[in-house]
């Protein structure tokens, strides 16, 4: 049979394994033009979390009681497409979370195991490396000589912003959840220095006495407190390229924080969201270099590969409790 994770209820702030609901139907059969494909691996993101509210956005949000979706490796175990599709491909795309589903091929595109471990595809050379190496060279503007703060450092966006911003010359500073991730930010992905904002007493303090001669830019995956620290610690011209706000994305109100016109203002700040897909043109690039990087072994790569269908759900919650190092991926 053909396992099938549905969203079952709206997330009502921090999500619970209550609003997934698996079901089972018979494993489909790929008609003339399509294909049958094998989910290998599913990444599990923390933007998903927004899609399971009933909100406009720039995503649409998932419908009750049907499969979420994410992006997906797949096997082709079967094709009934004639030419590009065959038998025994890999592809990504965005897709179910199902063992197996059909498709037509549009909207996948094909990746080769032999130039990267499949899992890449879904981290570093895909969506979350894109978003570190873009985020941070189109708005984060970074120069030798300048120190960058990243939060949600340890994370698979985070650890690949702080290794750019090393190989381009940068002082780098993480800010992380736990002294283990402290440690590894500092001796695996050679962050010059990291803070464990859980433990910290005056986190605004700590970043300060991090940052001697101030922040020049800020890759803000978090938002919140904890962005609110390091706002007060810009300098002149610093560029804050905000990527994510996971702290935020449970919150059942609005939180007032800070005004931040003062500071940007003051310091003639550039702060700008983006959405990886705004750079959509800069992808081929983007990919080719960070693929150099990774082969030259300028950057490290870390995942969190989490084996099993059944445990989807709670790869995904674990997100939130900040359980992952590098890329959260679940095998199946
Ligand atoms: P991560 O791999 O960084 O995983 C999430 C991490 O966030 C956790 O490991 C945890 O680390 C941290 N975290 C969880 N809850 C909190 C909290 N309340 N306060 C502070 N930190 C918390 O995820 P990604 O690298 O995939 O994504 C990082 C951010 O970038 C997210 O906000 C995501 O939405 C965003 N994003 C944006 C994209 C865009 O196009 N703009 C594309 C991809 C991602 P810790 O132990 O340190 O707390």
């Amino acid at each position: 049979m053909n396992k099938i994770i549905l969203l079952s209820k709206r997330p009502v702030g921090k999500p619970t394994l209550g609003d997934f609901k698996f079901i089972t139907e018979e494993i489909p059969v790929a008609k003339d033009g399509e294909i049958l494909l094998k989910t290998i691996y599913v990444s599990v993101d923390p933007y998903l979390r927004g899609r399971m509210n009933d909100s406009k956005s720039y995503v649409p949000p998932f419908e009750l009681n049907k499969p979420i979706q994410s992006s997906i490796i797949a096997e082709i175990v079967e094709s009934n497409l004639s030419g590009f599709f065959r038998k025994g491909d890999f592809v990504i795309g965005n897709l179910d979370w199902k063992e197996y589903q059909i498709s037509n091929g549009k909207g996948l595109k094909k990746v080769d195991e032999s130039e990267s471990p499949l899992s890449t595809y879904l981290g570093i050379l895909g969506m979350t490396g894109l978003t570190a190496y873009l985020g941070l060279t189109e708005i984060g503007l970074p120069k030798a000589g300048e120190t960058i703060v990243v939060s949600g450092a340890a994370g698979a966006v985070g650890t690949v912003v702080g290794q750019i911003g090393k190989l381009l010359g940068c002082k780098v500073v993480g800010i992380t959840g736990s002294d283990e991730k402290v440690e590894l930010l500092k001796s695996k992905f050679r962050f010059d220095q990291a803070i464990n904002y859980k433990t910290s007493t005056d986190l605004k303090e700590a970043i300060s006495k991090a940052c001697p001669n101030g922040i020049d830019i800020y890759f803000d995956n978090v938002g919140g407190d904890i962005s609110d620290a390091v706002l007060s610690n810009i300098n002149k011209y610093a560029r804050l390229p905000v990527c994510g706000a996971i702290s935020l994305y449970n919150d059942t109100e609005i939180a007032l924080g800070p005004r931040l016109q003062p500071i940007i203002l003051t310091k003639s700040a550039t702060m700008r969201g983006f959405i990886v897909s705004d750079f959509y043109e800069k992808f081929p690039a983007a990919i080719k270099q960070l693929t150099i990087w990774l082969k030259e072994d300028h950057l490290t790569n870390t995942e969190t590969i989490i084996d099993g269908f059944n445990n989807i759900p709670q790869a995904f919650l674990d997100l939130f409790e900040g359980k992952n190092e590098g890329k959260m991926i679940v095998k199946i």
